[in-house]
């Protein structure tokens, strides 16, 4: 994907801070960091959404997160982290290539975090439930 911002920095077209590489992985410094020590890890192979991996190639990506998140903190001295990966523009997916940020996290560090939960009408849930099951190949 010539197009593709993360491709090019795969390809060596573009700079970028790398921390970490293998076959099928890499990763390196966010351009505009939430956080200090903000890491994307990406597949070199260009998928744009999690869905289109086989599951094979995502845990060839997720394996080595516990690794980065480790060196993470502690060259950071953060307190805990977030695993955050995005899929589709209206999920904050700017960039289509598949990528998960690794986001340190301090106490008051202002980031905040959302999570509106809200309630199941009567019966809604267990419809959910096995409209999903029935998609499930
Ligand atoms: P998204 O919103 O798609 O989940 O996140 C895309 C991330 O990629 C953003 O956090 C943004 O700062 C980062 N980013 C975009 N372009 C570049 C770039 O050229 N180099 C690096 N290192 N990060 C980038
Ligand atoms: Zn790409």
């Amino acid at each position: 994907m010539m197009d593709c911002i993360f491709c090019k920095i795969v390809a060596g077209q573009i700079p970028a801070l790398k921390i970490y590489e293998n076959d099928h992985v890499l990763s390196f410094l966010d351009i505009g960091p939430l956080a200090d020590g903000h890491l994307l890890v990406i597949p070199k192979k260009h998928y744009s959404r999690l869905d289109e991996m086989s599951g094979d190639e995502v845990a060839a990506v997720t394996r080595v997160l516990p690794e980065l998140a480790d060196a993470v903190v502690r060259a950071t001295g953060a307190q805990g982290y977030n695993v955050l990966q995005n899929n589709g523009r209206v999920a904050g997916q700017l960039v289509a290539h598949v990528h998960f940020h690794i986001i340190p996290r301090m106490a008051d560090d202002g980031l905040g975090y959302r999570w509106n939960a809200k309630k199941y009408p009567a019966g809604k849930d267990q419809q959910l439930q096995q409209q999903i099951i029935a998609e499930l190949k």
